[in-house]
């Protein structure tokens, strides 16, 4: 949800000054092809776009009439889509010409053609994000919420057809509405994966030598561990595949120095190039390139 806030100061409604405790939502549509929120809300904040004709809601009477509602949703100057809060929530609106104004938070959708999916699914979310924080702001959940045709039908609105008239044209009703809208309001708590053997990473010589096993662990790193301090072990999953190798894990030979050798001469003779003498230094931790007869190397294989 894009939530912004303009409230209408200039509209009669927020004059009279009254407040209400929400007990409900009621979703209304506007009944005119005008996506854009600059119809209704104004002036341009920089988002929005200008209205050219003034003709938005933050004035006395929008179009002569007594009318004004807590919010709208509806396109940005951009194409966006956002909602706009347009009166305290708590603020008793004028938006439903029957005694749902004491009791319930209302908004417009902007209506475009009808036809266009791809804005009615953004706006339809949104509604839905609305509806859900409002929800949750006023400790209210679905069924608390109705569409204005909805009100017509329980006494408590005018007799509009929003926005019945709207929502099957896209495959959706107020049951599906307030169901989406539940969905929203169930934490969604997922289930701790309880420990099983499957989760173990085992340090074996190999996958198929249960016998050498040193250990099974919860944490990989505690089994590569394992796996260095033991010469020769490996860390397997749980699959048996080889996720490591141990640090020390016999890879290498011995290399007993004869007289006449060199670091460079072993590396040329055993790793295939002279250039690689520093990998025998470092796997004996040499600090200098002085080796004498009868000393023992290790040379990485
Ligand atoms: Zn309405």
């Amino acid at each position: 949800m894009n939530l912004r806030k303009l409230i209408f100061t200039n509209n009669a409604c927020y004059k009279a000054g009254r407040t209400i405790t929400p007990k409900g939502i009621m979703v209304h549509s506007t009944g005119a092809n005008n996506p854009w929120l600059r119809r209704y809300v104004g002036p341009d904040d920089g988002l929005l776009g200008k209205n050219q004709y003034n003709n938005h809601w933050n004035q006395d009477r929008p179009d002569g009439r007594q009318v004004c509602v807590h919010g709208f949703i509806g396109k940005l100057a951009d194409g966006s889509i956002a909602t706009y809060q347009t009166l305290p929530w708590n603020h008793r609106g004028w938006h439903a010409g029957g005694t749902a104004n004491d009791t319930h938070i209302s908004f417009e959708i902007c209506e475009d053609n009808l036809t266009d999916a791809v804005y009615f699914n953004k706006i339809y979310n949104e509604a839905v994000e609305l509806c859900a924080y409002l929800c949750k702001l006023y400790g209210l959940n679905e069924t608390n919420i109705i569409c204005h045709s909805e009100g017509y039908r329980q006494g408590i609105a005018s007799n509009h057809a929003d926005v019945m008239h709207w929502f099957p044209r896209h495959g959706k009703n107020m049951d599906m509405f307030r169901t989406d809208v539940k969905k929203l309001l169930v934490d969604v708590k997922p289930d701790p994966a309880p420990p099983t053997e499957d989760t173990l990473y085992r340090v074996r010589k190999s996958w198929d030598d249960p016998k050498s096993q040193k250990g099974a662990f919860r944490v990989l790193d505690n089994a590569k561990r394992c796996a260095d301090e033991n010469p020769g072990y490996s860390v397997f999953d749980s699959t048996g595949a080889k996720v490591y190798s141990g640090k020390n894990g016999a890879a290498y030979e011995i290399y007993t120095v004869v007289k006449g050798d060199s670091l460079w001469r072993i590396a040329s003779a055993k790793l295939g190039s002279g250039f690689r003498y520093p990998e025998i230094k470092m796997l004996n931790g040499l600090t200098s390139d002085t080796i004498f007869p009868g000393q023992k190397l290790k040379i990485p294989k």
